[in-house]
């Protein structure tokens, strides 16, 4: 069981495998006042960066479940080289269905709601495992501009402009599943640029050590096309962001 091989090769290099940067990422933990030995669930949990660090800085425990054995096994390098291995836990599996035996404090998938069917989907998912009184975060696209087309919204590498909301209906659309927003960070531009050029860098180096790679060809057609079509596209009409819930 993996994930499609392309991800793993041009998001190897990638600690957080979505536009939300280091700094974010540790702005969100202080955000939601994490307390010592809080448990965290995580879904599609990458590499492992959120749940490490937040082991490191905020003392909480938890385990991440992710679909891609490379990322799992970076995930579990992390743990160790941030000396929180006796906080944190990866499971390298599917995370649909996925729920903890021990109710958690925070209940977690940024940039893999897919697993749930969607959004709204994935927080009924997330709340089984949750505390009375526990935190749901979610990490979603948005429209940061409407696409003025559907080949707009293609070249977003979305299927339609109906995949996305602007940023106030997705809130809204949080609000009528019944949950309040409390707390929200939002990617900008540059976080974009650090998710999605780091790649091309990736794909260079990869293509030079595997030039009879049978995916040499779509890598390569990737790294020549993919800078283009992200400043035209992604990093002008996509939003991203990771909304912290709780039920009403
Ligand atoms: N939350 C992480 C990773 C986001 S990228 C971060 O912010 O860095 C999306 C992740 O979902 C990838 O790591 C991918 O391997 C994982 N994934 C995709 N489908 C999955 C599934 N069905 N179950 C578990 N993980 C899945």
């Amino acid at each position: 069981m993996d994930i499609p091989r392309i991800f793993n090769i041009t998001e190897s290099a990638h600690r957080i495998h979505n536009p939300i940067t280091a700094e974010q990422l540790a702005t969100l933990g202080s955000a939601l006042r994490l307390e010592a030995g809080t448990r965290v669930l995580d879904l599609g949990s990458g590499s492992g960066e959120m749940l490490c660090t937040w082991a490191r800085d905020h003392g909480v425990i938890g385990t991440g479940i992710d679909m891609s054995r490379l990322f799992t096994e970076q995930a579990k390098r992390r743990a160790d080289a941030l000396g929180v291995t006796d906080q944190v836990e990866f499971i390298h599996g599917n995370a649909a269905g996925y729920i903890s035996e021990e109710k958690v404090g925070v209940a977690a998938c940024v940039g893999a709601t897919w697993i749930g069917g969607g959004f709204a989907g994935t927080i009924e998912l997330l709340v089984r495992s949750l505390r009375t009184g526990g935190i749901i975060l979610i990490g979603e696209p948005f429209w940061r501009q409407l696409p003025p087309t559907e080949a707009v919204a293609r070249g977003c590498l979305a299927n339609a402009i109906a995949d996305f909301l602007m940023l106030p209906e997705l809130l809204a659309s949080f609000g009528r599943l019944g949950y309040d927003v409390v707390e929200m960070v939002l990617a900008d531009q540059d976080g974009w640029d650090r998710y999605e050029a780091a790649k091309w860098l990736t794909m260079r180096r990869w293509l030079e050590a595997n030039p009879e790679d049978e995916f040499a060809q779509e890598v390569r057609a990737q790294l020549t096309a993919e800078p283009v079509r992200y400043a035209a596209y992604t990093r002008e009409y996509l939003g991203w962001g990771v909304f912290a819930l709780m039920p009403r």
